[in-house]
């Protein structure tokens, strides 16, 4: 018996089983394509031949791949997981962890979900952070076990869709500044500025940036849109200046223009006066359906 089973070795797999093994564990791996398991079971992880067999190995098993149904189907009727903790860390959507949730409890199997806010690189730092949720006592049981995986493993609470909740809200603002990042870098390159500094100047800002957030955040919590600090209008003119360059500089205007468009929004619902956060009153009365994938 090993400690603990890592299913699935892409990137993110095979980290989340060096961390543990490199914390003391044993670990038994399995991979759809067995030649990523070699640089793991050259550091001591043991190979299982199925999913199946992985999770037969170990009290607490953990998948790591690109899809909660797939995952599922691994362990065939899934009777192997019964008695067992099972820890579902790709990436979902709340819906995609209740689905799991009610799949494992149905077999007798204790369930969380698990959501990492990490780089593979950054996976088993102190700093990393990695959310769950699902049955507090679940969390309790397997945390020690667990925190070889990150310093940080924030338990979120029993709504089990709590965890992909938060982080698709952390990916949303993410990749929503990773858009107006590179926008900016065509914006330096449209006046032959290097580009290279710009992310570590944006790295020095961050904390003037989080401090607005976390106004924002506060400011729409308890519905305080009045008295602004920076208002809609205010906003809306300087997306439009960021669109206006794009035109006069002949680069790309789709991030402008959508930006430009969205805020356009709200001072057409007759928000312009108010704090910029009030643009939410906006996106709760609409809802447009358009599925990925
Ligand atoms: P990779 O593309 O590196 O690995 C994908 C893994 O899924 C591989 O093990 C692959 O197997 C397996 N896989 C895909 N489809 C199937 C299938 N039908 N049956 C069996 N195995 C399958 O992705 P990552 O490791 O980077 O990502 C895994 C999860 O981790 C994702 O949900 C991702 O969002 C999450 N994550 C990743 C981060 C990152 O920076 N990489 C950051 C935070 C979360 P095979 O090797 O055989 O192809």
């Amino acid at each position: 018996m090993s400690d603990i089973a890592v299913i699935g070795l892409g990137d993110m797999g095979s980290a989340l089983a060096r961390a543990l093994l490199k914390a003391g564990n044993t670990v038994t791996v399995w991979n759809r394509t067995a030649s990523k398991a070699e640089p793991l079971l050259a550091e001591g992880a043991v190979w299982a031949d199925s999913a199946i067999e992985a999770a037969r190995s170990s009290p607490v098993v953990i998948t790591c791949l690109m899809d909660y149904a797939e995952n599922r189907a691994l362990f065939g009727d899934g009777s192997v997981l019964a008695g067992k903790v099972f820890a579902e860390l790709t990436t979902g959507t709340p819906k995609n962890a209740r689905e799991s949730e009610q799949w494992a409890l149905g077999l007798g199997a204790r369930f969380l979900d698990g959501a990492i806010m990490a780089t593979p690189r950054q996976v088993g730092r102190p700093d990393t952070l990695i959310f769950f949720s699902g049955s507090r006592s679940t969390f309790d049981d397997v945390e020690p076990l667990l925190k070889g995986l990150a310093g940080n493993l924030a338990y979120m609470g029993e709504p089990v869709g709590s965890a992909a909740a938060w982080d698709l809200a952390f990916l949303s603002y993410a990749f929503g500044g990773f858009m107006g990042f590179l926008h900016g870098v065509r914006i330096l390159e449209s006046e032959g500025i290097p580009v290279d500094s710009f992310g570590h100047t944006v790295a020095d800002a961050a904390p003037a940036i989080a401090e607005m957030v976390r106004y924002e955040g506060e400011v729409i919590q308890e519905e305080r849109f009045e008295n602004p600090e920076s208002s809609l209008k205010v906003c809306y003119l300087g997306a439009g200046l960021i669109l206006n360059h794009a035109n006069e500089a002949g680069i790309d205007t789709q991030f402008p223009l959508f930006f430009h468009d969205y805020l356009k929004r709200g001072i057409d619902a007759g928000l312009g006066h108010l704090e910029l956060g009030a643009m939410v009153k906006v996106l709760r009365e609409s809802r447009e359906v358009v599925l990925h994938g």
